[in-house]
């Protein structure tokens, strides 16, 4: 009785690959039999610290207008997000559900069947996925070794067909910045519409925001999953040309951030205290790990490292690292990424030296 209609679904639908998320404290717990409470959480990059508690009280305060319709176009968040980033409120969207909400809305604009999108790998895995659904084809790039990536490379990867190349600064799982003068290079040499990822940028030294002002073709995406510690509310924004925002909320779903998440990042953006200490966390974190884990670790300007475990491998490591009750991220689901590489957030000094000496145990053991 249980019959199925795939031929309804579009061809490009099947050509998706399954996003991986990071793992959750509930799965481990089942798998390992662990009390939840005794698990440490570093594999999804989210902020150990918890939201701001001005957060959570516009949320218990904004609970019994659930049956309101927010704005349409989130005015009063995208008010505070300009005095946030210093850019009008005509060049900012703010998005539900997250940055990745920006990313769907920004391929339903521009992506049309047979179109091409450029995606320098490894990176985050979300990108393809929107720019598939609407019928487009990415393109890979390979990242240089050390996973910076060669401007000339991205061009020569431009066709007729190219509607949007996707970067990522810092780069998620690599931690590395993209330097201005090539993201220059890449802008004036291209036709298409150039998509910079900044999910992690208030743990870095720059950003590239200040370009918006200066390209026509510039988009860039922020979101209030990490620093913020909004990740279960679904929030991000973008900031871009005027003239691509207003045909934006054309194309996207009216109201797709919620009251409860509107007033929220509100809140989170008024909490400049929290803000500091979530960086600071991260700051010191990072070095302590960078110095401690006794691996290769790259340098990051992210709220993450990347650990190569070679000649051991990331999923062996991840697993008897599970199985201590701390979970981080195998890459090897990132493409192009090996099977040595493991990405671990940076948490609070207690969760930061857990990690630390399960790592050790593991390298003792083999
Ligand atoms: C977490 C993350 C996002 C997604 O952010 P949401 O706002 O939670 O959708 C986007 N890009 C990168 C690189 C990320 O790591």
């Amino acid at each position: 009785m249980f019959l199925s209609r795939p031929e309804l679904i579009k061809k490009e639908i099947f050509e998706i690959a399954e996003y991986v998320p990071g793992k959750s404290i509930e799965e481990i717990a089942s798998a390992y039999g662990l009390d939840p409470g005794s698990i440490t959480k570093l594999g999804s990059n989210e902020n150990p610290l918890g939201p701001s508690s001005k957060a959570i009280q516009a949320l218990v305060d904004t609970a019994p207008c659930a049956n309101i319709y927010p704005s349409a176009d989130a005015r009063e968040l995208r008010e505070a997000l300009s005095k946030y980033t210093g850019f009008p409120v005509s060049n900012l969207i703010a998005s539900g559900p997250g940055m990745d909400g920006l990313l769907d809305g920004i391929c339903r604009l521009v992506i049309e069947k047979g179109d091409e999108v450029i995606v320098p790998t490894p990176t985050f895995a979300y990108y393809e996925l929107p720019a598939r659904a609407c019928g487009g084809k990415p393109v890979f790039v390979r990242r240089n070794q050390d996973f910076s990536l060669d401007p000339k490379k991205i061009l020569e990867a431009e066709s007729s067909r190219t509607k949007i190349i996707f970067l990522c600064s810092p780069n998620n799982p690599s931690g590395n910045l993209l330097p201005e003068d090539d993201l220059r290079k890449i802008l004036e040499n291209t036709r298409a519409l150039v998509f910079v990822d900044e999910a992690y940028v208030e743990f870095a030294d720059r950003n590239l925001a200040g370009l918006v002002r200066e390209y026509d073709n510039l988009v860039i995406g922020r979101t209030f999953s990490k620093v913020f510690g909004l990740a279960g509310l679904r929030l991000g924004y973008g900031i871009m040309p005027e003239w691509l925002a207003k045909e934006y909320i054309r194309a996207a779903t009216p109201f797709s951030v919620s009251l409860p998440a509107l007033k929220a990042g509100v809140a989170a953006l008024s909490d400049t205290e929290h803000l500091r200490k979530s960086i600071e966390v991260v700051r010191k974190g990072r070095e302590y790990l960078e110095e401690k884990i006794p691996f290769k670790v790259y340098p990051s300007q992210a709220n993450f490292m990347l650990v190569d475990v070679a000649p051991l491998k990331a999923k062996a490591v991840t697993q008897s690292l599970m199985k201590k009750g701390i979970i981080v991220r195998s890459c090897d689901s990132f493409r192009e990424a090996g099977d040595t590489l493991i990405r671990v957030t940076v948490g609070t000094p207690d969760q930061n030296e857990k990690v630390v000496r399960a790592f050790e145990t593991v390298k003792s053991e083999v």
